[in-house]
Protein backbone atom coordinates (compact mmCIF):
# COMPACT_ATOMS: atom_id res chain seq x y z
CA UNK A 1 0.00 0.00 0.00
CA UNK A 2 1.64 3.16 -0.98
CA UNK A 3 1.82 5.79 1.34
CA UNK A 4 -0.25 8.82 0.36
CA UNK A 5 1.85 12.15 -0.49
CA UNK A 6 0.99 14.71 1.67
CA UNK A 7 1.37 18.31 -0.06
CA UNK A 8 2.08 21.16 2.17
CA UNK A 9 0.18 23.46 0.76
CA UNK A 10 2.09 26.54 2.67
CA UNK A 11 5.13 25.06 1.39
CA UNK A 12 3.61 25.87 -2.21
CA UNK A 13 5.11 29.14 -4.36
CA UNK A 14 1.71 31.59 -4.87
CA UNK A 15 0.83 30.20 -8.24
CA UNK A 16 0.28 33.43 -10.44
CA UNK A 17 -1.84 33.50 -13.96
CA UNK A 18 0.73 33.92 -16.54
CA UNK A 19 0.89 36.75 -18.15
CA UNK A 20 -0.12 36.41 -21.79
CA UNK A 21 2.28 36.36 -24.27
CA UNK A 22 2.84 39.57 -26.70
CA UNK A 23 4.79 40.14 -29.54
CA UNK A 24 6.94 42.61 -27.27
CA UNK A 25 8.38 39.62 -25.05
CA UNK A 26 9.72 38.33 -28.39
CA UNK A 27 12.77 39.32 -30.52
CA UNK A 28 11.71 40.04 -34.13
CA UNK A 29 12.79 36.36 -35.36
CA UNK A 30 10.89 34.73 -32.94
CA UNK A 31 7.68 36.70 -34.38
CA UNK A 32 8.30 35.22 -37.54
CA UNK A 33 8.77 32.06 -35.69
CA UNK A 34 5.62 32.81 -34.09
CA UNK A 35 3.85 33.39 -37.19
CA UNK A 36 4.69 30.54 -39.13
CA UNK A 37 3.74 28.25 -36.05
CA UNK A 38 0.30 29.73 -36.57
CA UNK A 39 0.48 28.53 -39.85
CA UNK A 40 1.17 31.91 -41.65
CA UNK A 41 3.70 33.43 -43.77
CA UNK A 42 6.70 34.77 -41.64
CA UNK A 43 5.51 38.45 -43.39
CA UNK A 44 2.60 38.97 -41.09
CA UNK A 45 4.45 39.21 -38.22
CA UNK A 46 6.17 42.00 -39.65
CA UNK A 47 2.91 43.47 -40.62
CA UNK A 48 1.53 43.46 -36.80
CA UNK A 49 4.91 44.92 -35.54
CA UNK A 50 4.07 47.32 -38.12
CA UNK A 51 0.93 48.25 -37.03
CA UNK A 52 1.97 48.16 -33.26
CA UNK A 53 5.47 50.03 -33.13
CA UNK A 54 5.09 52.35 -36.20
CA UNK A 55 0.85 53.24 -36.46
CA UNK A 56 0.65 52.31 -32.73
CA UNK A 57 -2.48 50.85 -33.49
CA UNK A 58 -4.06 48.05 -31.50
CA UNK A 59 -7.19 48.11 -33.53
CA UNK A 60 -7.14 45.31 -35.89
CA UNK A 61 -10.22 46.16 -37.67
CA UNK A 62 -7.41 48.80 -38.79
CA UNK A 63 -5.15 46.57 -40.28
CA UNK A 64 -6.08 46.59 -43.80
CA UNK A 65 -3.38 44.63 -45.52
CA UNK A 66 -4.01 41.65 -43.64
CA UNK A 67 -7.15 39.63 -44.75
CA UNK A 68 -9.75 40.29 -41.98
CA UNK A 69 -10.59 36.75 -40.98
CA UNK A 70 -6.96 36.65 -40.38
CA UNK A 71 -7.07 39.73 -38.13
CA UNK A 72 -8.53 38.40 -34.98
CA UNK A 73 -6.51 35.64 -34.31
CA UNK A 74 -3.34 37.45 -35.08
CA UNK A 75 -4.10 40.06 -32.53
CA UNK A 76 -5.20 36.99 -29.89
CA UNK A 77 -1.99 35.97 -30.29
CA UNK A 78 0.41 38.82 -31.04
CA UNK A 79 -0.90 41.82 -29.26
CA UNK A 80 -3.45 41.14 -26.49
CA UNK A 81 -4.14 43.71 -24.08
CA UNK A 82 -2.27 43.74 -21.33
CA UNK A 83 -2.80 47.23 -19.60
CA UNK A 84 -5.56 48.64 -18.44
CA UNK A 85 -6.01 52.13 -17.94
CA UNK A 86 -7.61 52.79 -14.58
CA UNK A 87 -7.34 56.62 -14.49
CA UNK A 88 -5.14 59.27 -15.60
CA UNK A 89 -4.29 62.60 -13.27
CA UNK A 90 -3.00 65.69 -14.18
CA UNK A 91 -1.17 68.53 -13.14
CA UNK A 92 0.45 71.54 -14.85
CA UNK A 93 -2.11 72.36 -17.27
CA UNK A 94 -2.19 69.10 -18.29
CA UNK A 95 1.66 69.24 -19.37
CA UNK A 96 1.89 66.20 -16.76
CA UNK A 97 -0.40 63.47 -16.70
CA UNK A 98 0.27 60.25 -13.97
CA UNK A 99 -1.59 56.69 -15.66
CA UNK A 100 -2.65 53.89 -13.56
CA UNK A 101 -2.62 51.11 -15.20
CA UNK A 102 -4.05 47.64 -14.37
CA UNK A 103 -2.32 44.12 -15.39
CA UNK A 104 -4.31 41.09 -16.11
CA UNK A 105 -4.12 40.16 -12.62
CA UNK A 106 -5.24 42.93 -11.36
CA UNK A 107 -1.73 44.42 -10.28
CA UNK A 108 -1.57 48.14 -10.59
CA UNK A 109 1.38 49.84 -12.03
CA UNK A 110 2.09 53.62 -12.88
CA UNK A 111 3.51 55.74 -15.98
CA UNK A 112 4.18 59.31 -16.24
CA UNK A 113 4.03 61.45 -19.35
CA UNK A 114 5.82 64.80 -19.45
CA UNK A 115 5.78 67.62 -21.90
CA UNK A 116 8.58 70.08 -22.24
CA UNK A 117 8.88 72.63 -25.25
CA UNK A 118 11.91 70.39 -26.71
CA UNK A 119 10.60 66.61 -25.89
CA UNK A 120 8.10 64.46 -24.41
CA UNK A 121 9.35 61.81 -21.58
CA UNK A 122 7.59 59.26 -20.81
CA UNK A 123 8.68 58.01 -17.07
CA UNK A 124 7.65 53.50 -16.85
CA UNK A 125 7.80 51.23 -14.68
CA UNK A 126 9.56 47.82 -15.13
CA UNK A 127 8.46 45.87 -12.05
CA UNK A 128 5.42 46.50 -9.75
CA UNK A 129 6.54 47.41 -6.02
CA UNK A 130 10.47 47.02 -5.67
CA UNK A 131 12.45 44.75 -3.85
CA UNK A 132 15.35 47.21 -3.06
CA UNK A 133 14.18 48.52 0.30
CA UNK A 134 15.51 52.02 0.22
CA UNK A 135 13.69 54.00 3.15
CA UNK A 136 13.24 57.20 1.62
CA UNK A 137 11.21 55.36 -1.27
CA UNK A 138 7.35 54.86 -1.71
CA UNK A 139 7.99 51.71 -3.69
CA UNK A 140 10.83 49.99 -1.90
CA UNK A 141 8.13 49.93 1.21
CA UNK A 142 5.55 47.91 -0.29
CA UNK A 143 8.16 45.65 -1.39
CA UNK A 144 8.43 43.53 -4.75
CA UNK A 145 4.93 41.88 -6.27
CA UNK A 146 6.79 40.92 -8.92
CA UNK A 147 8.58 42.20 -12.36
CA UNK A 148 6.86 42.84 -15.36
CA UNK A 149 6.68 41.28 -18.43
CA UNK A 150 8.44 42.79 -21.32
CA UNK A 151 5.03 43.20 -23.33
CA UNK A 152 3.45 45.13 -19.95
CA UNK A 153 6.61 47.58 -19.90
CA UNK A 154 6.38 48.37 -23.65
CA UNK A 155 2.94 48.78 -23.33
CA UNK A 156 3.49 51.75 -21.11
CA UNK A 157 5.57 52.98 -23.90
CA UNK A 158 3.71 52.35 -26.85
CA UNK A 159 0.57 54.16 -24.72
CA UNK A 160 2.41 56.87 -24.10
CA UNK A 161 3.49 57.25 -27.95
CA UNK A 162 -0.24 56.68 -29.25
CA UNK A 163 -1.84 59.36 -26.33
CA UNK A 164 1.25 61.66 -27.94
CA UNK A 165 0.02 60.70 -31.48
CA UNK A 166 -2.97 61.54 -30.77
CA UNK A 167 -2.89 64.89 -29.26
CA UNK A 168 -3.71 64.23 -26.17
CA UNK A 169 -1.29 66.99 -23.93
CA UNK A 170 -2.08 70.41 -24.51
CA UNK A 171 -0.11 71.58 -27.71
CA UNK A 172 -1.53 69.09 -30.07
CA UNK A 173 0.72 66.17 -31.56
CA UNK A 174 3.43 65.37 -30.50
CA UNK A 175 6.41 62.77 -30.82
CA UNK A 176 7.69 60.52 -28.07
CA UNK A 177 10.92 61.23 -28.16
CA UNK A 178 12.24 60.20 -24.09
CA UNK A 179 11.81 57.46 -21.96
CA UNK A 180 13.07 56.77 -18.54
CA UNK A 181 13.08 53.56 -16.47
CA UNK A 182 12.68 55.86 -13.00
CA UNK A 183 8.91 54.58 -12.22
CA UNK A 184 8.50 51.65 -10.34
CA UNK A 185 11.30 48.80 -9.64
CA UNK A 186 14.50 48.45 -10.06
CA UNK A 187 15.24 47.90 -13.66
CA UNK A 188 18.33 45.34 -13.40
CA UNK A 189 16.83 43.42 -11.38
CA UNK A 190 14.42 42.43 -14.47
CA UNK A 191 17.19 41.80 -16.77
CA UNK A 192 15.58 40.30 -19.50
CA UNK A 193 12.11 42.13 -20.06
CA UNK A 194 14.25 44.96 -19.86
CA UNK A 195 16.44 44.43 -22.37
CA UNK A 196 13.90 43.08 -24.30
CA UNK A 197 11.82 46.28 -24.33
CA UNK A 198 15.33 48.44 -24.48
CA UNK A 199 15.50 46.79 -28.19
CA UNK A 200 11.78 47.46 -29.12
CA UNK A 201 12.35 50.77 -28.26
CA UNK A 202 15.78 51.32 -30.23
CA UNK A 203 14.86 48.60 -32.96
CA UNK A 204 13.98 50.36 -36.40
CA UNK A 205 10.61 49.63 -38.11
CA UNK A 206 9.44 47.56 -38.20
CA UNK A 207 10.79 45.66 -35.09
CA UNK A 208 10.63 48.29 -32.93
CA UNK A 209 9.82 52.24 -32.41
CA UNK A 210 12.67 53.60 -33.75
CA UNK A 211 13.92 55.72 -30.96
CA UNK A 212 17.26 56.52 -30.28
CA UNK A 213 19.24 54.73 -27.11
CA UNK A 214 20.78 58.37 -26.62
CA UNK A 215 16.94 59.00 -25.43
CA UNK A 216 16.33 56.52 -22.84
CA UNK A 217 17.83 56.46 -19.38
CA UNK A 218 18.11 53.05 -17.41
CA UNK A 219 18.15 54.18 -13.69
CA UNK A 220 19.53 51.60 -11.19
CA UNK A 221 20.55 51.13 -7.57
CA UNK A 222 23.91 50.02 -8.45
CA UNK A 223 23.58 46.29 -9.14
CA UNK A 224 27.16 45.55 -10.65
CA UNK A 225 26.10 42.41 -12.62
CA UNK A 226 23.66 44.04 -13.70
CA UNK A 227 25.73 47.13 -15.24
CA UNK A 228 28.28 44.69 -16.20
CA UNK A 229 25.65 42.63 -18.43
CA UNK A 230 24.48 45.63 -20.28
CA UNK A 231 27.94 47.25 -21.23
CA UNK A 232 27.83 43.48 -23.41
CA UNK A 233 24.63 44.75 -24.98
CA UNK A 234 25.97 46.69 -27.37
CA UNK A 235 22.80 49.47 -26.23
CA UNK A 236 23.61 53.00 -25.79
CA UNK A 237 21.25 53.95 -23.57
CA UNK A 238 22.03 56.46 -20.77
CA UNK A 239 22.92 54.67 -17.12
CA UNK A 240 22.06 56.30 -14.12
CA UNK A 241 23.23 55.13 -10.52
CA UNK A 242 21.05 56.07 -8.05
CA UNK A 243 24.29 56.76 -5.46
CA UNK A 244 22.92 58.94 -2.82
CA UNK A 245 25.64 59.38 -1.11
CA UNK A 246 29.44 59.04 -1.26
CA UNK A 247 29.94 57.39 1.65
CA UNK A 248 29.79 53.54 2.47
CA UNK A 249 28.59 53.98 5.80
CA UNK A 250 25.43 56.36 4.80
CA UNK A 251 25.18 53.95 1.86
CA UNK A 252 24.41 50.87 3.61
CA UNK A 253 20.86 52.37 5.48
CA UNK A 254 19.94 54.42 2.40
CA UNK A 255 20.48 51.97 -0.19
CA UNK A 256 20.81 48.41 1.33
CA UNK A 257 22.38 46.79 -1.74
CA UNK A 258 25.33 48.67 -1.12
CA UNK A 259 25.98 46.00 1.45
CA UNK A 260 26.49 43.78 -1.65
CA UNK A 261 28.11 46.27 -4.19
CA UNK A 262 30.17 49.05 -2.21
CA UNK A 263 30.91 52.72 -4.17
CA UNK A 264 33.70 51.63 -5.42
CA UNK A 265 32.96 48.90 -7.32
CA UNK A 266 29.31 50.10 -8.73
CA UNK A 267 31.25 53.11 -10.01
CA UNK A 268 34.32 51.36 -11.45
CA UNK A 269 30.93 49.51 -13.26
CA UNK A 270 29.76 52.55 -13.94
CA UNK A 271 32.98 53.71 -15.90
CA UNK A 272 33.16 50.59 -17.71
CA UNK A 273 30.03 50.89 -19.01
CA UNK A 274 30.84 54.48 -19.99
CA UNK A 275 34.16 53.67 -21.56
CA UNK A 276 32.49 50.70 -23.70
CA UNK A 277 29.91 53.15 -24.98
CA UNK A 278 31.00 56.70 -25.00
CA UNK A 279 27.91 57.72 -23.15
CA UNK A 280 28.37 59.94 -19.89
CA UNK A 281 26.30 58.38 -16.97
CA UNK A 282 24.45 60.45 -14.51
CA UNK A 283 24.41 60.20 -10.89
CA UNK A 284 21.48 60.42 -8.83
CA UNK A 285 20.92 62.24 -5.62
CA UNK A 286 18.18 62.76 -3.74
CA UNK A 287 19.24 65.56 -1.57
CA UNK A 288 17.68 64.54 2.08
CA UNK A 289 17.85 67.05 5.06
CA UNK A 290 20.57 66.82 7.74
CA UNK A 291 20.89 63.24 6.15
CA UNK A 292 23.36 63.64 2.84
CA UNK A 293 23.28 67.45 2.23
CA UNK A 294 26.21 68.56 4.36
CA UNK A 295 28.93 69.84 2.31
CA UNK A 296 31.79 67.59 3.21
CA UNK A 297 29.53 65.24 1.48
CA UNK A 298 29.58 67.30 -1.41
CA UNK A 299 33.24 67.78 -1.05
CA UNK A 300 34.05 64.10 -1.29
CA UNK A 301 31.40 63.70 -4.30
CA UNK A 302 33.06 66.47 -6.15
CA UNK A 303 36.40 64.03 -5.65
CA UNK A 304 34.92 61.29 -6.39
CA UNK A 305 33.75 62.17 -9.52
CA UNK A 306 36.30 65.03 -10.75
CA UNK A 307 37.91 62.60 -13.24
CA UNK A 308 34.86 60.85 -14.15
CA UNK A 309 32.43 61.28 -16.94
CA UNK A 310 29.58 61.38 -14.78
CA UNK A 311 27.22 64.05 -14.44
CA UNK A 312 25.23 64.77 -10.96
CA UNK A 313 21.38 64.95 -10.60
CA UNK A 314 20.37 66.42 -7.56
CA UNK A 315 16.72 65.33 -6.47
CA UNK A 316 14.96 67.55 -3.40
CA UNK A 317 13.71 64.65 -1.98
CA UNK A 318 9.86 64.14 -2.10
CA UNK A 319 8.74 62.67 1.35
CA UNK A 320 6.82 59.60 1.58
CA UNK A 321 3.84 59.70 3.77
CA UNK A 322 5.22 58.81 7.30
CA UNK A 323 8.35 60.13 6.92
CA UNK A 324 10.89 61.53 9.19
CA UNK A 325 12.95 62.75 6.60
CA UNK A 326 12.06 66.47 4.19
CA UNK A 327 13.93 67.59 1.53
CA UNK A 328 17.53 70.06 2.23
CA UNK A 329 17.17 74.02 3.18
CA UNK A 330 17.65 75.49 -0.24
CA UNK A 331 21.33 77.20 1.06
CA UNK A 332 22.47 73.48 1.81
CA UNK A 333 21.17 72.66 -1.56
CA UNK A 334 22.90 76.08 -3.04
CA UNK A 335 26.10 75.18 -1.44
CA UNK A 336 26.34 71.41 -2.35
CA UNK A 337 25.68 72.64 -5.46
CA UNK A 338 28.42 75.18 -5.47
CA UNK A 339 30.91 72.94 -4.26
CA UNK A 340 30.69 70.10 -6.87
CA UNK A 341 30.82 72.56 -9.85
CA UNK A 342 34.01 74.15 -8.00
CA UNK A 343 35.34 70.34 -8.96
CA UNK A 344 34.09 70.56 -12.05
CA UNK A 345 31.41 68.57 -12.26
CA UNK A 346 28.33 69.05 -14.07
CA UNK A 347 25.41 69.57 -11.89
CA UNK A 348 21.79 69.76 -12.28
CA UNK A 349 18.62 70.16 -9.67
CA UNK A 350 15.74 68.14 -11.39
CA UNK A 351 12.49 70.31 -11.14
CA UNK A 352 9.70 69.09 -9.47
CA UNK A 353 7.22 68.16 -12.14
CA UNK A 354 4.30 66.38 -11.25
CA UNK A 355 4.32 66.96 -7.13
CA UNK A 356 1.14 66.98 -6.65
CA UNK A 357 -0.11 64.20 -8.35
CA UNK A 358 2.76 62.34 -6.67
CA UNK A 359 4.21 61.80 -10.07
CA UNK A 360 7.50 63.50 -8.49
CA UNK A 361 8.25 61.00 -5.87
CA UNK A 362 11.38 59.86 -7.11
CA UNK A 363 10.51 56.68 -8.39
CA UNK A 364 8.32 58.71 -10.44
CA UNK A 365 9.72 61.66 -11.05
CA UNK A 366 12.24 62.32 -14.34
CA UNK A 367 11.97 65.76 -14.76
CA UNK A 368 15.11 67.02 -15.19
CA UNK A 369 15.22 70.22 -15.50
CA UNK A 370 17.97 71.11 -18.32
CA UNK A 371 19.49 67.44 -18.25
CA UNK A 372 17.50 66.21 -20.95
CA UNK A 373 19.20 62.85 -22.25
CA UNK A 374 19.76 64.08 -25.60
CA UNK A 375 21.31 66.88 -24.34
N1 LIG B 1 15.28 51.44 -8.90
C1 LIG B 1 15.84 52.44 -9.75
C2 LIG B 1 14.82 53.32 -10.45
C3 LIG B 1 13.70 53.86 -9.64
S1 LIG B 1 13.56 55.41 -8.95
C4 LIG B 1 16.80 53.31 -8.98
O1 LIG B 1 16.82 53.22 -7.76
O2 LIG B 1 17.57 54.05 -9.61
C5 LIG B 1 14.29 56.73 -9.78
C6 LIG B 1 15.04 57.64 -8.82
O3 LIG B 1 14.18 58.29 -7.86
C7 LIG B 1 16.09 56.91 -8.00
O4 LIG B 1 17.26 57.66 -7.98
C8 LIG B 1 15.47 56.89 -6.62
O5 LIG B 1 16.44 56.74 -5.62
C9 LIG B 1 14.79 58.22 -6.57
N2 LIG B 1 13.78 58.35 -5.50
C10 LIG B 1 13.04 57.37 -4.94
N3 LIG B 1 12.23 57.87 -3.99
C11 LIG B 1 12.48 59.18 -3.92
C12 LIG B 1 11.96 60.25 -3.11
N4 LIG B 1 11.04 60.02 -2.18
N5 LIG B 1 12.43 61.50 -3.34
C13 LIG B 1 13.37 61.73 -4.29
N6 LIG B 1 13.90 60.77 -5.07
C14 LIG B 1 13.48 59.50 -4.88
Amino acid sequence: MSVPEIKLVFDEPVQRKKTPKHLADYSPEERRELAKSLGLPAFRANQVATHYFTHLSNDPENWTDIPAEMRKTIAEQFTPKLIELVRSVECDGGMTRKDLWKLHDGVLVESVLMRYTDRVTVCISSQAGCGMNCPFCATGQAGLTRNLSAGEITEQIVAAARACANGELPGGEARLSNIVFMGMGEPLANYNAVTRTLRNITDPNPDGLGISARSVVVSTVGLVNGIEKLTEEGLSVTLAVSLHTPDDELRDTLVPINSRWKIKEVLAAADAYEKKTGRRYSIEYALIRDINDQSWRSDLLGRLLKNRNAHVNLIPLNPTPGSKWTASRREDEAEFVRILESYGVPVTVRDTRGREIDGACGQLAAAEKGNSPTG
